[in-house]
């Protein structure tokens, strides 16, 4: 053979790679695949020799996470998406057509009813909004024209729960599925499809990576339902890169260490605030007083890292409490290694009206705690210091770039 030039060399030399060995599964991104024969690509693209395709719907180290995830779910199969809204949207371009309805808790995250109402809702979809607790309004809710109902528990930020398993015996009824967002809680501490649920949806870059890495989503449940979504995906594209599935593959090796940590730690807070006089109430459902506690124990094994608690009277008050902290974050998310502190009420539910505000259970001096791996006692310090109600000594910027070590 002639000897090729620098630039075709550059190119085909050095391409084929033994990682077999390799002890931690290797990274490899790939768009496209190598087919031994021009009969074995037909066969490939018509689903008659298994193997992969294109990366846009299949991709090993994305199966790799979705195999993993699957056995942590209790599920036939995962579907993993490029965040979990596309993953919500595919479940409702799934399973909704024009004229169904779609029963959903108010309390869910505020994008996915945003989702439901002002794009579903576009296509002669009626978007039915329920009380997560009340079986009686979810059983007026639900008729024969329900293609999906959807529920998030515990809701975040005020832990309300919703009774998976009765909620979907309501929903078999009527002969439509029942999607449970999963996120808080993680497969660690509940397992809907066990309880009666058709799908779980994760948004993954909360505690499955629980690193804030990422952003990334994906759907769980019998092979035939995950059969029609795999399709979706294959025409629709709303993939996960192969590169932050690789992240999650990771990532679900130390989840039970890391939720339980926090899950602890949440619960040794959540008791803690409750004894201190600027506190008012404290939600969470691993509280032996929160009305739920029953329920919680009947589903759950456990309750996450989600706490939230009111300080003071006012928006003033829990603003100085958010300013004063010096270890813990101000950051709008949940499921971080670090712990983050918000304000619901202007942050992630100020596009609210006061009115929904308040039937929501949001109030101005509401603080939502996502807490992190930080020894608990550090974490008690904190707050302990910025529960302290007077106006913070530093600004805002000092804080951020302060290390928390040397405060
Ligand atoms: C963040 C979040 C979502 C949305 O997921 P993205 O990955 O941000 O698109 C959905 N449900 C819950 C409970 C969430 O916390």
């Amino acid at each position: 053979m002639q000897t090729l030039s620098a630039s075709t060399q550059a190119v085909r030399l050095g391409q084929y790679i033994d990682v077999s060995d390799s002890h931690t599964e290797p990274i490899a991104l790939t768009s496209a695949y190598v087919f031994r024969s021009a009969a074995e690509a037909a066969g490939r693209f018509s689903g008659g020799i298994k193997g992969n395709v294109y990366s846009r719907f299949t991709n090993p180290y994305t199966q790799a996470f979705e195999l993993r995830l699957a056995a942590m779910e209790d599920a036939e199969e995962a579907v993993a998406f490029a965040s979990g809204m596309a993953a919500i949207t595919a479940i409702g371009l799934a399973w909704l057509k024009s004229g169904d309805n779609v029963v959903c808790s108010r309390d869910v995250f505020g994008t996915t009813l945003h989702a439901l109402r002002h794009y579903f809702g576009r296509f002669g979809i009626e978007v039915r909004v329920v009380d997560l607790t009340q079986l009686d309004q979810w059983q007026a809710a639900i008729n024969t024209k329900t293609g999906l109902v959807f529920m998030e528990t515990p809701s975040n930020p005020v832990q309300h729960l919703g009774d998976i398993a009765a909620i979907a015996e309501l929903a078999h009824a009527a002969g439509a599925l029942l999607a449970v967002d999963n996120t808080l809680l993680t497969p660690i501490f509940q397992k809907p499809l066990q309880l009666g649920a058709d799908l779980v949806v994760h948004s993954a870059g909360k505690y499955l990576d629980g690193q804030g890495r990422c952003i990334a989503g994906a759907v769980l449940g019998s092979k035939a339902l995950m059969a029609e979504l795999r399709g979706q995906l294959r025409t629709l594209g709303a993939c996960i890169s192969p590169m932050t599935a690789w992240l999650l593959h990771k990532s679900l090796e130390t989840l039970d260490l890391r939720v339980r940590r926090i899950g602890d730690s949440t619960l040794l807070l959540a008791k803690w605030l409750r004894s201190q006089p600027q506190v008012g109430r404290v939600y969470y459902s691993g509280l032996h007083d929160h009305p739920q506690h029953a329920l919680a124990q009947r589903q759950q094994s456990g309750y996450g890292g989600v706490l939230t608690f009111e300080v003071g009277h006012s928006q003033a008050d829990a603003w100085r409490f958010i300013d004063a902290l010096r270890l813990i974050s101000i950051a709008t998310n949940i499921g971080d290694t670090r712990s983050m502190v918000t304000h619901p009420a202007t942050t992630t539910h100020g596009r609210l009206t006061a009115t929904d505000r308040a039937t929501a259970h949001i109030g101005d001096n509401l603080v939502r705690l996502s807490v992190g791996l930080e020894d608990v006692s550090d974490l008690k310090a904190d707050l302990l210091q910025a529960l302290d109600l007077r106006p913070a000594p530093a600004t805002p910027l000092q804080r951020c770039q302060l290390s928390a070590v040397e405060a």
